[in-house]
């Protein structure tokens, strides 16, 4: 087939893939062990995506995780929206991710959002004001930074810090009320300006701005800090085990300030806001666990990047199927089965490391080899006419649609005296350890026999345009002179039987491993890899053509292709390369 490596293309660092046996990871010893003790009943994860861009491929490691294990030990996983930055997010997201949630396997016990527990933060914050813990502060944001100090000196007590009770709670209800200018004035937590983890120096609970939201409208001027809103939404929703990234640890102290503070369960007026946001009262005092982040070489895996390759149109969309949003994969044609074969080779640890991007396709083609049924097609057509048959002749063979696997069953294959085969199956000057046709030579057409160069057709520039073989008729399939031995074996399409079809020929979108490491004085940007797309005109065998969107075929001798979801028609296909039958990439340059 037409080689798609670029022959400089870097080897990819060694896979950091753990061995550790699947399931056996330590936050599932975790939840065994607090089973066994007895300390729920039943466990309850949930996944908190904020609604401001599509999933990547990382997110599909916490989905895997948190509904995976929901799953196993019979609990329940909430999908919760965190829609607390007005603005930037957008209910085509909600769509979106809940699309691609249920696309990996997995579906939800509730849909909640975090905007729907508003009125339960608002309160809280009344509460922790009311018993000395949270007070308005009147610090700009740059003030406010200056105060906080450093990692190695403590940060200082604002101006306001000692505001009364009734003071605070009057400013409060203010910021509430909409009197106050963006910016102005921020709710902070009273917990400890000399605190080593600069989480804990008062952190702001509250900040007061003035625009719309997508859930809630202009209901509300201020809007809760993650921390806060995370923390008590776990708990009023009775999250057991709160799965998050790494990056989180160090915000665990504040978290568990918040639970136990607001200490929601013991405050009647408090349930009873919760229960009025449409839950059940399920007092649990949730666990923050934290994991290492899924980080593949060859991808970007923030959503602000992602936006930007979209915006700038250095891809065609969302879901272009160079992109490693979720949807972008599967458009590309990879498979929830695969990727979440991907995500149990990785395992679940604390150690950060970055997953050669092989790894994924390496998920993908074992779980493509055995689901994807075999076709045959050509992207690179150059003729080749059997001069013993007869003008016009016709047969219609029958293949087995999967080599090892009989439960596919079987198509027929129309055969004629005119086939495609593809360009780089033939050389007049074949290299060495060249196996496929070349002049008098010889070579078995898959599923038919062997053939002969017996004359190479050229153009006025000398450009080879046709072949002219014999077929054996004694190496017909099916017959004794059949295992007559060639090296080569070479897939082909009937000339006058072939559809034509568009193929997008997909790559990786980044040609370093590393897009992010900004060295060499490069942005991320430079290494868009232009080769990425490159759409070609194939022909294909009937029965490739005629099939719904979103079918995935191993195209023989040339990798795992799928119905494009949005453009194939039965009429006029559309197929993108998924993924090579090898890695291209891992070979030595010059092969
Ligand atoms: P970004 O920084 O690009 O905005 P995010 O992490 O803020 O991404 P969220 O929507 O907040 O995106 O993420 C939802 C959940 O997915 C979080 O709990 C986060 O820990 C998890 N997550 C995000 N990226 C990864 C990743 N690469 N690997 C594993 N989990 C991830
Ligand atoms: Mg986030």
């Amino acid at each position: 087939m037409p080689t798609e490596n670029p022959a400089n293309a870097p080897a990819p660092s060694t896979a950091a893939v753990q061995q550790a046996a699947p399931h056996q990871d330590f936050i599932r010893q975790i939840v065994r062990d607090d089973l066994a003790a007895g300390r729920h009943s039943a466990i309850h994860t949930r996944f908190p995506p904020e609604p401001n861009g599509y999933l990547h491929i990382g997110h599909a490691k916490a989905i895997c995780l948190s509904f995976g294990i929901a799953r196993e030990f019979n609990g329940w996983c909430n999908l919760r929206l965190d829609d607390t930055n007005p603005g930037k997010e957008d209910p085509e997201f909600v769509q979106g991710i809940k699309d691609d949630v249920r696309w990996l396997g997995y579906d939800w016990h509730e849909l909640r959002h975090a905007s729907d527990y508003f009125d339960v933060f608002y309160r809280a914050a009344l509460k922790l004001i009311g018993d000395g813990l949270a007070y308005v502060d009147d610090l700009s944001a740059d003030e406010m930074r200056a105060y906080r100090g450093t990692l190695t000196e403590p940060g200082r007590h604002s101006p306001y810090r000692e505001r009364s009770v009734e003071e605070n709670l009057d400013l409060f209800r203010r910021m509430r009320g909409g009197e106050f200018a963006d910016g102005s004035k921020t709710l902070r937590a009273k917990i400890d300006m000399a605190s080593g983890n600069i989480n804990l120096r008062d952190p702001a609970l509250y900040r007061i701005r003035k625009v719309s939201h997508q859930n809630t409208g202009d209901a509300w001027p201020i809007y809760p800090m993650y921390d806060f809103a995370h923390a008590l939404s776990d708990a009023m929703e009775g999250i057991t085990h709160s799965l998050c990234t790494l990056e989180f640890e160090d915000h665990r102290p504040l978290y568990d300030w918040c639970v136990d503070k607001v200490d929601l369960p013991n405050h009647p007026e408090l349930w009873q806001s919760v229960v009025a946001a449409g839950l059940e009262a399920k007092p649990a005092k949730p666990r923050q666990i934290e994991f290492s982040r899924l980080n593949l070489s060859y991808c970007i895996t923030s959503k602000r990047k992602l936006a930007q390759l979209v915006g700038e149109h250095h891809v065609d969309g969302w879901d272009d199927p160079r992109m490693n949003t979720l949807r972008g994969l599967r458009r590309r044609g990879f498979t929830p089965a695969g990727l979440r074969l991907l995500i149990e080779r990785v395992g679940v640890s604390k150690q950060n490391s970055v997953i050669d991007y092989a790894v994924l396709e390496n998920c993908i083609r074992e779980d493509l080899d055995a689901t994807a049924a075999r076709r045959m097609a050509v992207l690179d057509p150059l003729k080749l006419v059997l001069t013993n048959l007869p003008a016009g002749h016709e047969e219609t063979l029958v293949f087995p649609n999967h080599p090892k696997d009989e439960s596919f069953g079987t198509r027929e294959v129309p055969f004629a005296r005119e086939l495609w085969i593809e360009r780089d199956d033939f050389a007049e000057v074949p290299p060495k350890g060249f196996h496929r046709l070349k002049p008098e030579g010889e070579v078995r057409l898959r599923g038919v026999g062997i053939v002969k160069c017996v004359e190479v057709v050229k153009d006025a520039d000398g450009q080879v345009v046709e072949l002219h073989c014999t077929l054996d008729p004694e190496t017909r399939h099916g017959l004794p002179g059949a295992d007559r031995k060639v090296k080569g074996t070479i897939h082909w399409v009937s000339a006058m039987h072939a559809v034509a079809a568009e193929v997008r020929l997909y790559d990786r979108l980044f040609s370093v491993p590393a897009p992010d490491s900004e060295e060499d004085g490069k942005s991320w940007l430079d290494h868009v890899n232009p080769e990425a797309k490159r759409v070609v005109q194939a022909w294909l065998e009937p029965a490739a053509a005629g099939v719904e969107p979103e079918q995935r075929f191993q195209f023989e001798r040339l990798g795992y292709f799928v119905a494009d979801r949005v453009d194939h028609r039965a009429d006029a296909p559309v197929f993108n390369r998924t993924v090579t039958l090898r890695d291209v990439w891992a070979r030595p340059a010059g092969q």
